[in-house]
């Protein structure tokens, strides 16, 4: 039987409310930045960028394999714990911070009631993450055995700043089934440490970041160092401002870029997609291996709206077979 907190999606259901809530002031048009981002483009086109330039969904190389079932609208996240170590200042995580597991936007009390969210809506790929995941590592390390539990293979990629991942940890949760980790180095003023140790465990271990304009010198140090480790993968995000993160990104002096996003309750900064662009093509002409992936805005609505209109779509033809069952 559906529950109602079931028929919509966390972010759907909360979307007026939250997306009202963005106080940051709204950039003026700016001819020279689009110019700047059309030449960009153009660079990236002539040196053989894969995706779509229109919808921003680019990479150098190869599209990362927990990407696929997000991309398709067959991936969901798993919130371990709201409680982090950290206090990124864009953090969109919900303040104050709340020690609660929630999966596909379903809050649960065991770990071990997720395999059934994950049938039940057809999902391929867990995002599992929080706050710090590692800061709960049993709930942590059941919800990825209890995933495994399935009777069809489920991506589990796991998001974290690396503050926690002891080498006792990355092994139990190899022994556990995880497939993946991702980890936050922005949070950790690009500290490679724990990206090291993991490789050590893990063939694919990759890093995930908004790109942060301020710190795009940073962030290319980064994309070189990260080359040399043979990290595969590096994938990241247009920096957005959201509820939760407008009065730190505002402090920055920081402004929205605007734009409306039917399915999401973030809205892009108005220099994030120029600082993207530019490290992509960075990474394009300055690494031997590293494969990088632009998740941005546009790219993150597609997926959300593919995602909804799924879940909708299953929470449609339960009502109707529960119908059908009653009658
Ligand atoms: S590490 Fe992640 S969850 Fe923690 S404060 Fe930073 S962005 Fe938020």
């Amino acid at each position: 039987m559906l529950k109602e907190e079931d028929d919509l999606s966390w972010y759907a259901r909360k979307a007026d409310t939250l997306r009202k809530g963005i106080a940051v002031e709204r950039a003026e048009d700016d001819a020279d930045r689009a110019e700047r981002v059309s030449s960009l483009l153009e660079a990236l086109r002539r040196g053989g960028i894969k995706g779509s330039l229109e919808r921003r969904t680019l990479y150098t190389r190869h599209l990362p394999p927990g990407c696929r079932g997000c991309l398709g609208g067959k991936g969901t996240n798993a919130f371990v714990t709201g409680l982090c170590t950290r206090d990124c200042f864009f953090c969109f995580n919900q303040k104050p911070r709340t020690d609660e597991l929630v999966v596909h936007g379903i809050r649960l009390a065991e770990p071990e009631g997720a395999p059934e969210v994950v049938r039940r809506y057809g999902l391929r790929s867990v995002g599992v993450s929080g706050g710090e995941p590692t800061m709960r590592p049993e709930r942590l390390l059941r919800l990825v055995r209890a995933l495994r539990t399935l009777p069809f293979r489920v991506r589990i990629d796991l998001y974290t700043n690396g503050d926690r991942l002891s080498d006792a940890l990355l092994s139990q949760l190899k022994d556990a089934g995880l497939d993946a980790l991702r980890f936050n180095l922005v949070a950790r003023e690009f500290d490679t440490e724990p990206v090291e140790r993991a490789l050590r465990y893990f063939d694919e271990t990759a890093v995930e970041v908004p790109v942060i304009p301020e710190q795009l010198a940073k962030m290319k140090d980064m994309v070189l160092r990260l080359d040399a480790l043979r990290v595969p993968f590096l994938n990241i995000h247009e920096l957005f401002v959201c509820r939760e993160n407008s009065a730190r990104v505002a402090e920055k002096g920081y402004c929205s870029g605007g734009g409306a996003r039917d399915a999401l309750l973030w809205e892009p900064v108005a220099a994030a997609d120029e600082a993207a662009l530019s490290l992509l093509l960075f990474a394009l002409e300055k690494t031997a291996r590293l494969s990088v992936y632009y998740c941005s805005c546009r790219t993150q609505q597609d997926i959300s709206s593919r995602g909804m209109q799924r879940r909708l779509r299953l929470a449609a033809d339960a009502r109707r077979r529960d119908s059908a069952t009653r009658s």
